[in-house]
């Protein structure tokens, strides 16, 4: 007889991580699979986000923004460097000791949850059973009640630029280059290209971003992505738009691009790339016969709007099903899951998912905008605020950006609120609370902010919305 739980959720990353925690703490058994080997060549639980995506990132974003700041910004503070270096091996290194705290930490939780941990590759059978093959290829069958699927993403390989984890590389490549590439090749100007991007050009590295589409930033509020494509040219990331590669080959160490620009086709020599043209839905090979489970056109678990999947006992959370791929978006999910399961309401707003870029100015943004509210119709109108007029920002030498919120027209109600500047990755949280309080930019305008912060500007912003923002000429 085979094992039995009342929860088996396949994948350890954000989404399945955070069933497994909240089906345990609700009472229920609980078994999670993950087939993801670290760095020492052990399991590793986290998945994407805590073993090669928004942790290590993040560690890297910080340890290149201290040096660009050491060799860029504290003069303007009185404070002269002389020799600044970077030693790569070392943030490196830094960075892995971080992932290894957190992936550590998901398996005390585990522990402390009594959830008991497979290591291993699950596919889901009949009847809720799910078979695992462990690395050495043996395998064996557990039995569930429930079965969540949360098995994430993977990068998009391009047929003519195919990853060979050296000198093409997704971002877990671009996590552990040994050297700041002098030259740094980044198709796709999304979150990784220019995060990572970011991170080897404060690093020294000579980085051309080539992005097919001719607006940059085209999910973002027009005036936010403008600003952000300003800031960034200035730090030195060379971005073209409107290019489509055509074919990346190796030759000795250096990597030949080949590109239709806007001027017509272009030669680029690059001695590392990075592809970061997006990710898909890693379902391969996760379903087995007559599961009652279906795949849509782009191989995402179709679902509902509870993650139900249609099939009885199965549901799917996170990257491997419709919304945004995004770590936070599948934390709630696996937790609405959980919650579902134990026969407690849940719910989550796919409407009020906050947005966030880690660049230098961060952009962030929740809710529509304003193109989105014009091809839909809705009235709306809007109030910018400088972060250049606020106190805290020009002490901080970070003026660059601003704060847009657009209300409805006629309720007032927040429609969108679109960030760009220092800090407001943290801005954004409680804009996605307005929202999800269905607060109005009356209500912010009301709602007293502490001075100096960076958060005047959310609360100058509101009171733009009705032309009486304090700080500067409506
Ligand atoms: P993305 O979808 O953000 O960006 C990919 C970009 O590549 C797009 O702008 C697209 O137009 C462009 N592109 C596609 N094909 C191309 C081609 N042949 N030549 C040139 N450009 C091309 O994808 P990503 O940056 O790879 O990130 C993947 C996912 O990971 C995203 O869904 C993202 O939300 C998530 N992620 C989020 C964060 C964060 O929240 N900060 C960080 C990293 C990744």
């Amino acid at each position: 007889m085979s094992e039995h739980f009342d929860v088996i959720v396949i994948g350890a990353g954000p989404a399945g991580y955070h069933a497994a925690i909240r089906a345990a703490q609700l009472g229920l058994s609980v078994a999670c699979i993950d087939d993801f080997i670290g760095k020492d060549g052990k399991p590793a639980l986290g998945g994407t986000c805590l073993n090669v995506g928004c942790i290590p990132s993040k560690a890297l974003l910080d340890s290149s923004k201290q040096f660009h700041n050491l060799t860029h910004a504290f003069e303007a503070h009185g404070i002269s460097t002389k020799d600044a270096a970077i030693d790569v091996a070392k943030m490196v290194g830094r960075k892995d000791k971080i992932v290894k705290q957190f992936t550590g930490g998901v398996n005390m939780l585990f522990k402390a949850n009594k959830i008991k941990p497979f290591a291993g590759k699950g596919r889901l059978l009949k009847d809720r059973q799910v078979e695992i093959t462990a690395q050495d290829g043996s395998t064996q069958v557990l039995g569930g009640t429930n079965v969540v699927i949360a098995t994430g993403s993977a990068p998009i390989e391009l047929p003519f630029a195919k990853f060979d984890g050296k000198y093409i590389v997704d971002n877990a490549g671009a996590l552990d280059f040994d050297a700041t590439p002098k030259r740094l090749g980044v198709i796709g100007a999304g979150v990784i290209g220019l995060e990572l991007g970011s991170v080897w050009n404060r690093l020294g590295s000579d980085v051309t971003v080539i992005e097919a589409l001719p607006d940059f930033l085209a999910a973002a509020d027009a005036d936010v992505a403008k600003t952000a494509l300003k800031e960034l040219a200035k730090q030195g990331l060379k971005i073209e738009l409107g290019a489509k590669l055509s074919k990346a080959e190796v030759k000795g160490k250096e990597v030949h691009l080949t590109y239709a620009g806007k001027d017509g086709e272009k030669q680029l020599v690059v001695d590392r790339l990075l592809v970061a043209v997006g990710r898909r839905a890693y379902t391969d090979g996760v379903l087995g016969d007559d599961t009652g489970v279906k795949l849509d056109e782009r191989g995402r678990v179709l679902v509902d709007e509870h993650c139900w999947t249609g099939a009885e006992g199965v549901w799917a959370v996170g990257d491997c099903v419709r919304g945004p791929m995004l770590a936070h978006k599948g934390f709630e999910e696996g937790i609405m899951v959980a919650e579902l399961i134990a026969g407690k309401p849940g719910h989550v707003n796919l409407d009020t998912i906050p947005w966030v870029i880690y660049t230098e100015p961060e952009v962030a943004w929740v809710g529509k905008t304003e193109k989105q509210l014009k091809d839909e119709g809705v009235p709306y109108k809007t109030g910018s605020f400088p972060f250049a007029a606020i106190g805290r920002a020009v002490a901080m030498n970070e003026p660059a950006g601003f704060v847009k919120m657009i209300a409805h027209a006629e309720t007032d109600r927040i429609l969108g609120v679109h960030l760009v500047g220092a800090n407001v990755s943290e801005l954004v949280a409680e804009c996605v609370v307005a929202m999800e309080f269905k607060g109005s930019a009356e209500d912010m305008a009301r709602i007293v902010h502490a001075h100096p912060t960076l958060s005047e500007a959310v609360h100058e912003a509101a009171l733009a919305v009705d032309k009486r923002a304090i700080h500067k000429a409506n």
